[in-house]
């Protein structure tokens, strides 16, 4: 495979942009090899700087539910840039965006649109603990939520304990309001309710991703979180679903599909956007009327419901209403993929554990059931890296860590699936036999 220009490119880029990239996963520091310099892409493929063509897993980390170059949110894109790239001043759109997120999400009364999943959290979190009047929150290990200050925290030494900052130029100070549960591990929160009661200032809200993508594909058992919202109940805490990566994604209803416990608010991102910068965050009307102008809590944005980006996710908000088969297809997808892969890996006495929820799906080489981070982390990465790089030489792009999802896309047909399975038979093959 010739990567030549993606080499220079890597280079060159490296001069002038930190490590070469502008959000670290895509310089593939974990999986080794040549970072790929994308030019352009079609449906279900993507093709690199030296015209090497890959079927995209990836779709851009989630958003492009319809694949690339969709022509419905193509051309209301380009009509939306004919009448301006920005106001700042309100839109009907923005109107039609919100009914469409409120009309598909139980419970959210009201909602605020932003640019960045990590702005919805962030916003949220600084709600829920307005309304709640407590700074502590409790989130769960393995989950990411953006990376404001307060969600860059991780699990300290011991099971329920309050977190460490997990990277540097995080206050300690701050981090000491997260504490950091086990994810579908009922007790392990209920201990950080009790830690924080009795040494803190109480917990104001608990967030979670109802189907955790970012440690790999982990969805939360139902009973899970049937309980988690009884505990928030019980300690009076504001439960937010993070549903920025699995919001129209693992289904219209997103998490709420697969477990029917409502939050009191959740935050979306990702196919809300239709491949533009747009997120949103949501929740009751009590919360939310304490958001500025109309109550104090201040939040704000140039950019936000930027016209071009409401356009593109409201076009494809609209498609996927239109016709509730396309999650049933898209399922189906993932399925035959999942089950294929996983057929492969056995023939070859390779270990994997998968998974799918709607068009996330997500493998681990792992021997036993993955239910929480700790487990994840005792997948093969070192084979990961392995299938990983095999399969990029075969043209099958997938997300270039073990603890990432892949995604499925309207765009992909059962000939990209069976490629995909042949060509993952054909790497497993060549791992056993120790190519
Ligand atoms: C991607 C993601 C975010 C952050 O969104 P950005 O747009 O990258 O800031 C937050 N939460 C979840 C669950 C995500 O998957």
């Amino acid at each position: 495979m010739n990567l030549l220009h993606s080499i220079n490119d890597f280079n060159e880029a490296k001069q002038v942009i930190v490590g070469g990239v502008n959000s670290p996963v895509r310089a593939f520091g974990s999986v080794g090899g040549v970072p790929r310099f994308i030019h352009k892409a079609k449906g279900a493929y993507i093709y690199d700087v030296d015209d090497n063509a890959y079927i995209d897993y990836v779709q851009s980390w989630g958003p492009l539910i319809f694949g690339h170059c969709d022509s419905d949110i193509e051309s209301s894109v380009l009509q939306s840039v004919q009448n301006g790239l920005s106001f700042g001043a309100p839109t009907e759109i923005e109107t039609t965006l919100a009914k469409e997120i409120i009309s598909a999400y139980d419970g959210i009364a009201k909602v605020r649109l932003v640019s960045s999943g990590t702005e919805a959290t962030m916003s949220a979190i600084r709600l829920a603990r307005a309304y709640s009047g407590r700074d502590d929150l409790i989130k769960f290990d393995g989950c990411y939520h953006g990376h404001s200050d307060s969600l860059l925290v991780s699990a300290g030494s011991g099971c329920a304990t309050f977190g460490a900052p997990s990277s540097p130029g995080v206050p300690s100070d701050l981090s000491k309001h997260t504490l950091v549960a086990r994810y579908n591990d009922i007790d392990s929160v209920r201990a950080c309710f009790e830690e924080s009661r009795t040494k803190g200032s109480g917990v104001g809200c608990v967030i979670i991703e109802p189907i955790a993508g970012n440690m790999g594909l982990v969805p939360a058992d139902r009973e899970f979180l049937h309980a988690l919202r009884s505990l928030c109940d019980e300690y009076g805490a504001v439960l937010i679903f993070d549903e920025v990566m699995s919001g129209f994604r693992a289904g219209l209803r997103g998490g709420l599909g697969y477990c029917d416990v409502l939050p009191d608010m959740a935050t979306f991102g990702k196919v809300i956007g239709g491949g533009m910068p747009l997120a949103a965050f949501g929740g009751r009307d009590e919360i939310m009327n304490l958001l500025s102008p109309v109550g104090s809590v201040y939040q704000a944005g140039t950019l936000s419901g930027n016209p071009v980006a409401v356009s593109a996710g409201l076009t494809a908000l609209l498609k996927l209403k239109s016709d509730p088969s396309i999650f049933d297809a898209l399922a189906h997808k993932a399925q035959i993929l999942t089950q294929g892969l996983k057929d492969a890996a056995q023939s070859t006495g390779i270990p994997l554990q998968v998974c799918h929820r709607g068009s996330m799906f997500g493998f681990f080489f792992n021997d036993r059931a993955v239910k929480n981070f700790d487990d994840a982390k005792r997948s093969d990465t070192a084979m990961f890296a392995k299938f990983h790089q095999k399969m990029l030489e075969k043209g099958v792009y997938f997300a270039c860590s073990q603890f990432e999802s892949g995604f499925i896309c309207t765009a992909m047909g059962e000939e990209e699936i069976r490629t995909t399975i042949e060509r993952a038979q054909e790497s497993f093959t060549e791992i056993a036999n120790g190519i």
